[in-house]
């Protein structure tokens, strides 16, 4: 793991929460996207080395929305920026840890992610993301 890529944050209202962030964090959003596939809208912003995303559900089935409805508002995952993420996936599943993923996929903000599960990691869901070139 190279470091901490993001946090992401799982919220109610994406509007609502850009602006408390931007205040919170003294810089504004830098960038906003769907992604589809996983029924989220997100919003990232940097701090330092790394980010904050921001999620909300697109829709009522979005892993977000399940998440709220259990847990409420709060810390959703941590990213770590990996350099070969087939690599990654490989040597962590050996090691024992599952992964939700079986492949890479298309995540937000030009990454390749997977997931790893949080029952692996103390309750923690993880992503692993590669910069894709
Ligand atoms: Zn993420």
């Amino acid at each position: 793991m190279n470091k901490i890529e993001h946090i992401g944050i799982a919220v109610n209202n994406l509007e609502a929460a850009i602006e408390t962030y931007t205040q919170l964090l003294g810089t504004p959003c830098y960038k906003t996207e769907a992604v589809e596939s996983e029924g989220v809208k997100t919003a990232f912003f940097q701090v330092g080395e790394s980010k904050i995303e921001l999620l909300e559900a697109s829709n009522e089935n979005s892993p977000i929305a399940k998440f709220i409805a259990k847990k409420g508002e709060g810390i959703h995952h941590i990213a770590f920026d990996v350099t070969d993420i087939n690599a990654s996936m490989k040597e962590l599943s050996e090691k024992g840890f599952q992964l939700l993923n079986e492949a890479p996929k298309n995540g937000a903000d030009n990454k390749l992610v997977a997931f790893l599960h949080p029952k692996s990691s103390n309750g923690v869901l993880v992503e692993l993301c590669q910069e894709k070139n």
